[in-house]
């Protein structure tokens, strides 16, 4: 018996993709807890049962994915700099007076996963993502961290897109930020990285297309960098074309990892190991 006990959860809907699970039971074994971390999936109109439920069933915390990242906002009594910035929390740590600490671990997440010389080369530089959505605020403000100079958008829908690229040029007046319909995406030679933040690629979504075609990855400079955040499957056809053509890939899966490494970190106090948690993940993706 150990008296490390820990009950988390996530929320979010549909869930059946996530391996979160897989990452945070891996973090609890490895660190010497007792307990587990239930996948609660929650649709919108069951947030505020869900949460009442989260109150009076002894949870620690738990992580928030889609489509509850900015809605949770309404539950929290404390937030960290970051949500309170990108209006965005997938980490709660709840207190034992019940209240909610929310969190950002995405932009840590994002950001962790590029390397120290990748970081280097994108001090100064421009960066196309592709889709503005929840997970595109959270790589622009780890972008500005960065010091990035410009950002493209390209997008499917330019009105809806409007709204998310306004509140980030305001957020993030040192960058400059442009948006533009998706099919204007012919050339990427001066960009330093591309990322993808949309499902395009994803499996059971979209798994044989692909955000950017191959001819337009191809224009990327020779040390461009290409980051996908999709994770399922680790290699999408957008990483493939990234290493056929000599570019860098940046895998989500990483990013997915570094954002659970850190939410066990706010929970706990203390910081798994990486590598043994994508061990963890990996072994888990031979077998299935
Ligand atoms: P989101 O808020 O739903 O935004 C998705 C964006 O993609 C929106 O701009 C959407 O455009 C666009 N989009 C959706 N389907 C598209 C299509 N068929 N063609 C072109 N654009 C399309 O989702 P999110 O939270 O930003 O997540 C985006 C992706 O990142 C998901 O696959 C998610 O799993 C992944 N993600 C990974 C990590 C990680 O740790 N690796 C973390 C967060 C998110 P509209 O606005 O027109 O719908």
């Amino acid at each position: 018996m150990t008296d490390k006990k820990i009950k988390l959860a996530l929320i979010g809907y549909p869930l059946s993709h996530s391996y979160s699970k897989i990452i945070q039971e891996c973090a609890i074994k490895a660190l010497g807890y007792e307990g587990s971390y239930d996948i609660l999936e929650t649709k919108p109109e069951d947030l505020v049962d869900r949460i009442k439920y989260l109150k009076l069933n002894n949870y620690s915390g738990f992580n928030v994915t889609i489509p509850h990242k900015v809605p949770i906002a309404l539950f929290l009594d404390k937030v960290d700099d970051m949500t309170d910035c990108i209006g965005s929390s997938n980490t709660i740590k709840i207190l034992p007076d019940k209240t909610f600490s929310g969190y950002n671990t995405d932009i840590y997440g994002f950001v962790s996963a590029i390397s120290i010389e990748q970081r280097r080369k994108l001090n100064s530089s421009t960066v196309a993502i592709i889709g503005a959505g929840g997970a595109a605020r959270a790589c622009v403000m780890g972008l500005s961290k960065l010091g990035v100079k410009k950002i493209n958008f390209y997008v499917r829908n330019l009105l809806k897109s409007k709204e998310t690229v306004d509140f980030l040029r305001e957020k993030f007046k040192n960058i400059e930020i442009n948006i533009y319909q998706n099919q204007f995406l012919k050339d990427l030679s001066d960009t330093q990285m591309l990322v993808n933040c949309t499902p395009l690629g994803m499996r059971n979504h979209s798994m044989d297309l692909t955000p950017v075609a191959e001819n337009i990855i191809k224009t990327l400079p020779p040390d461009g960098i290409v980051y996908d955040l999709v994770y399922n499957p680790m290699k999408t056809n957008l990483i493939k074309s990234a290493i056929k053509h000599g570019k860098t890939p940046i895998y989500g899966l990483d990013m997915l990892i570094y954002q659970a490494q850190k939410a066990f970190e706010i929970w706990t106090g203390e910081l798994p190991n990486f590598d043994k948690l994508k061990i963890a993940i990996l072994e888990y993706l031979l077998e299935n």
